[in-house]
């Protein structure tokens, strides 16, 4: 999943029409997300009580004034100490679409050793590196299902966090069509429609069962990720005009000396 879009203040007047539009179009173009570290580690999503952290001092202002709910609950003191994801990590080449390995699905997690805990800090690193809000590992390469998220939904709430052979049990909600970008097709992005609900079950890195559910922006990510998963990228989604618009971008995109065939 990409920054949302540029990782660059945006003209007034471009925050002025995102105010305006729904909740999803908004929070899309807000854009920062990915773009900070994380200090705190946040759960389950609306319960309180609510801590504002204010984004100031920690990356560009785009003036809108936004802040981040953050919960303190049990998981945030039981995860206090440790250590921030993706500082050990090493940031790797981002693959890029028509790369075999983003059009074929991952396969199972099956070792759940020291390599696994690698992966998991390589990706969280790389997505940082990216101004990313979640990442998949077939997109460094690597085909296998895990993604890592660190990602805001409608209401600000900050959601972080990775899952290990995920499914996506649940999609439901009303259908939103919104911008969506991918960090495998960079700079680009298209109106894609994805449900407003989503809950996708799989285990951790210590092989703990884990659920989590999203709705809005946080809902289009996870059912993006499990998608890069399936070999399956955004651009495949899109039909007609939007589809083709899209394709004809990727070929004028700097980067398209490097894609592979696609479309
Ligand atoms: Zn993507």
């Amino acid at each position: 999943m990409p920054p949302i879009t540029d990782p660059l203040p945006r003209p007034a007047a471009r925050d002025t029409a995102a105010a305006a539009l729904p909740a999803v179009t908004a929070s899309l173009a807000r854009g920062v997300s990915g773009s900070v570290l994380p200090d705190i580690v946040v759960g389950p999503p609306r319960i309180g009580p609510w801590v504002s952290l204010s984004r100031s001092g920690q990356g560009p202002d785009r003036g809108t004034g936004t802040t981040w709910g953050v919960t303190t609950d049990r998981n945030l003191i039981g995860m206090r100490n440790r250590p921030i994801p993706g500082s050990t990590g090493r940031v790797q080449a981002m693959r890029i679409l028509g790369d075999p390995v983003l059009h074929a699905p991952c396969g199972t997690v099956t070792d759940f050793g020291p390599d696994l805990s690698r992966l998991i800090e390589d990706l969280f690193a790389t997505m940082y590196a990216a101004r990313g809000v979640g990442l998949a590992a077939n997109q460094i390469g690597v085909p296998l299902r895990v993604f890592v998220y660190d990602c805001p939904d409608d209401e600000d709430v900050r959601h972080l966090g990775h899952v290990i052979n995920p499914r996506l049990v649940a999609a439901d909600g009303v259908m939103v069509r919104g911008a969506e970008g991918c960090l495998s097709l960079p700079g680009l992005e298209a109106g894609t429609e994805r449900f407003d609900r989503a809950v996708v079950e799989g285990v951790t890195r210590e092989g703990e069962p884990v659920r989590v559910e999203g709705t809005g922006f946080f809902a289009r990510c996870l059912q993006h990720e499990c998608d890069h998963l399936d070999g399956t990228v955004y651009a495949d989604r899109l039909t007609g005009l939007r589809r083709t618009r899209l394709l004809r971008a990727v070929r004028r995109a700097s980067w398209s000396a490097e894609a592979g065939p696609y479309g």
